[in-house]
């Protein structure tokens, strides 16, 4: 351990990118169904591409800086979010908005805002590890509570025990997703109407990463509520993981705060010129939104047969998935031994709290997800 770098690092490990490839069989990353993630299966279509490509020739200077301020993405993404939450009036301007070097920049943003040196942050496992790897390389507290096993639903009363009884430092922000993931359950009447019951001392965070996909959003409530804020990205949906760019909307004594705290430069050029390009183009790109959704219902509904599985329904682009406790012939097939043998014919999937989290992706690729699922219960 070096001598000059805080003790509590030594503890933990650097976030692992697709954690299933490494242990994968010997077979190149383009072979593979790459499942675990829950990126978009599609690339850009190639006349974007090449949008793209002539800006980068044509328009974008690399000697220079980019624009730090972000005004013309923030006020094409202010023009989506007052679409989606369906106001016809522009309520969203660019004052709402902070954008990101993808969502986890601004996730850290938050909580450098809100806990650093003076709080915790609240957490309902199984969610978004981020959270907490974040928050702990901050030298931040992380509390958590769990989840009801059957519906995925926030232990409230604990959230509400840990709320009121967690002192020195007390609980700042409390961090969901909408659906959350992996569980790919949304948020029920009764969790947002705890979440309303919060303090405005401290901030709720409701990561909307899936957005595209659930259509249900709270953007349309967030008004009058200046300790909210909603969290999204275009590394699912628009297809644009590589381009690292995620966005806040909030209001505007927040987002300045926010604007304080970044990195003055955040966001390259290109990746800004892709998250033009995607919102300009919105209509073809998530027009691939409801094969998604069919591909999502006949997996559930085969995988659902399948008597040693419990498969959840799903609010977004993955489904999550068990084994029974109970099924007899299924005593020795652990998880592990499930996920190496779909690693082994070709199928990454994220094996997380006990369970399997899996993409949805292209038409073959579910149908080999499903044959190789089947073929590896059958052993
Ligand atoms: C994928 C995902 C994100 C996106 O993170 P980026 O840094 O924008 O790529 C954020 N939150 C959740 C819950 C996610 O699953």
């Amino acid at each position: 351990m070096l001598p000059f770098i805080r003790s509590d690092l030594a503890l933990f490990t650097a976030y692992k990118p697709h954690p299933g490839s490494d242990t994968a069989q010997p077979v190149s990353s383009n072979q593979l169904d790459r499942l675990d993630t829950n990126e978009s299966p599609y690339d850009l279509p190639s006349e974007l591409k090449e949008k793209l490509a002539w800006t980068y020739q044509q328009v974008i200077e690399t000697n220079r800086y980019p624009d730090g301020a972000h005004e013309e993405l923030k006020s094409a993404i202010a023009e989506y979010v007052n679409e989606s939450a369906g106001f016809s009036s522009p309520v969203f301007t660019t004052t709402n908005i902070s954008v990101g070097n993808g969502s986890d920049e601004l996730i850290r943003s938050l909580l450098i805002a809100t806990c650093l040196g003076e709080g915790s942050v609240l957490v309902a496992n199984p969610t978004f590890s981020m959270y907490a790897i974040l928050a702990k390389t901050l030298g931040i507290s992380v509390v958590e509570v769990n989840r009801n096993e059957t519906t995925f639903e926030m232990n409230l009363e604990a959230a509400q025990t840990a709320i009121e009884q967690t002192q020195n430092p007390p609980i700042r922000a409390i961090f969901v997703v909408h659906p959350n993931s992996p569980t790919a359950n949304a948020l029920t009447a009764r969790e947002i109407a705890w979440l309303k019951s919060l303090p405005e001392h401290i901030l709720v965070v409701i990561d909307e990463a899936y957005f595209e996909f659930s259509q249900t959003t709270i953007v349309n409530e967030l008004l009058p509520l200046p300790n909210w804020v909603v969290l999204r990205t275009f590394s699912k949906a628009f297809r644009l993981a590589a381009m690292r760019v995620g966005y806040c909307v909030a209001h505007p004594e927040l987002i300045a705060i926010l604007e304080k705290v970044r990195l003055p430069y955040n966001l390259p050029s290109l990746s800004m010129a892709a998250a033009l390009v995607a919102l300009q183009n919105r209509k073809l790109l998530l027009g691939s939104v409801p094969q998604t959704l069919n591909e999502r219902a006949k997996l559930i509904e085969t995988l659902s047969q399948q008597p040693e599985l419990q498969v959840w329904d799903s609010a977004t682009n993955f489904i999550y998935l068990r084994l029974k406790q109970n099924a007899s012939q299924l005593q020795d097939t652990t998880l592990k031994a499930l996920n190496q043998q779909l690693k082994a014919n070709g199928t990454l999937v994220r094996e997380i709290y006990g369970g399997l989290r899996i993409t949805i992706g292209t038409p073959e690729e579910n149908a080999r997800t499903l044959k190789n699922l089947q073929v590896a219960l059958q052993v």
